[in-house]
């Protein structure tokens, strides 16, 4: 019997699974997947169980519920003061990571380059191959990770079709400033390129620093596709609700191909996030505050461990380089992390082409309660982490 189709060649499966499931066997603390060890806010877990006792238990409309569509529309208005209509320019999705197939699969031909900020997140490697698009990394760069202009222009060419930016960008951290977003804009619209923008962590920003969606810049709303979800904004990751705004041209063709994947999923799910997006916009804020702490409770404690830890300003991951432990490949020290200190870390060189760039980089979660990071720290530091 035949294996797997050719397709699949050359996607290894998702890290997230492999170490979550080496943090079950082993027992560790799992600072490897992102997700929150507590849920998000409990009314709107009551709206969801209202939901399906109220019978909203059957196929909701493709796109999503109307009432979520118009959450969705207010919330870019009332954070970014971007209009969309939510009959023809917001498809709810499966979470970003639906967002994220049905974008390039309704938006890439075979052939087509599509220019990708490296570290990119996994799913985006294997949905660009699933297109039959053709991935062109552009690196951010230890120490700071910024973007490299340059380099993205030298990264666009006759073939180019999308850009897909990820800020705050996952696992680095970087939050992209206006002067980044600007050079991003200037090329897409001077080439003619249509912008995926994954913005799942768009409120998990630190320090006072500004998430600015790249559909806020002129010029930009007409090219642009902006992803989101309700699994970052409101601790609710299992849930997978996410979100796809842009205009009416672009959304058609991500729910052209959206329809095919799923159709729909979540409908007592959907009411409950249109009274999040609504009533609950407190809840990222506190989120936020709290996860600078946390982030700066990790990345005190990496700091002492002898690894270079770069302090991120969005998102809920710090990314640290192993080698002056000894270590010059970061998946060997994941796999020998559990047994050593009991502690799961996600080994990010599958993010990357340039292994040169990535092959010593480890990723550390801090949306875990204090207590856990804590012990994670505390074993750690009594661990042997040399090679
Ligand atoms: N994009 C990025 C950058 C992510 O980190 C994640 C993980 N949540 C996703 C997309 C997927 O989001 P979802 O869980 O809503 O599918
Ligand atoms: N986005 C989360 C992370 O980066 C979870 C990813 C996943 O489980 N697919 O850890």
């Amino acid at each position: 019997m035949a294996g797997h189709a050719r397709r699949l060649d050359g996607i290894p499966p998702t890290i997230f699974t492999e170490m979550s499931a080496l943090a079950l066997s082993t027992g560790a603390i799992n600072l490897g997947q992102g997700f929150p060890d507590v849920d998000g806010p409990a009314a709107v877990v009551e709206q969801a169980v209202d939901a399906l006792r109220a019978g909203r238990n059957q196929y909701a409309p493709g796109p999503g519920i109307p009432e979520l569509r118009a959450a969705i529309a207010r919330h870019q208005y009332r954070h970014y003061g971007v209009t969309v209509d939510p009959a023809r320019e917001v498809v709810v999705t499966t979470g970003a990571t639906e967002g994220i197939a049905a974008a390039l699969l309704g938006l890439v031909d075979p052939g087509d380059e599509v220019v990708v900020l490296e570290p990119y997140y996994d799913s985006y490697l294997a949905m660009i191959a699933f297109a039959g698009g053709v991935r062109r990394p552009v690196t951010l760069r230890a120490p700071e990770y910024r973007l490299d202009v340059d380099a993205l222009r030298a990264a666009v060419n006759d073939r180019t079709r999308v850009l897909l930016i990820n800020t705050p960008h996952n696992p680095t951290g970087t939050v992209l400033d206006r002067t980044e977003l600007q050079a991003i804009a200037d090329l897409a619209i001077e080439r003619d390129l249509v912008v995926i923008t994954d913005e799942v962590y768009e409120h998990l920003v630190f320090d006072g620093a500004e998430h600015l969606p790249l559909a806020t810049l002129p010029g930009m709303f007409e090219r642009t596709v902006t992803l989101s979800s309700a699994g970052k904004m409101f601790s609710f990751t299992g849930w997978k609700i996410g979100w796809a705004t842009g205009p009416a041209h672009l959304i058609e063709a991500v729910l052209g191909a959206k329809q095919w994947l799923t159709f729909t999923s979540g409908s007592a799910l959907q009411p409950a996030v249109a009274h999040a997006l609504d009533h609950e916009a407190g809840f990222y804020d506190e989120l936020a505050v709290t996860l600078q702490e946390r982030r700066d409770l990790l990345c005190t404690g990496l700091a002492s461990l002898d690894v270079d830890v770069r302090v991120p300003q969005g998102t809920y991951f710090a990314l640290t380089d192993v080698r002056r432990l000894g270590w010059a490949d970061g998946r060997e020290f994941c796999l020998a992390l559990p047994e050593r200190a009991g502690v799961v870390a996600i080994p990010v060189q599958g993010f990357y082409d340039d292994q040169q760039a990535g092959q010593h980089l480890v990723r550390w979660a801090f949306c875990k309660e204090p207590e856990v990071i804590a012990a994670g720290l505390a074993q750690l530091q009594a661990a042997d982490l040399r090679a």
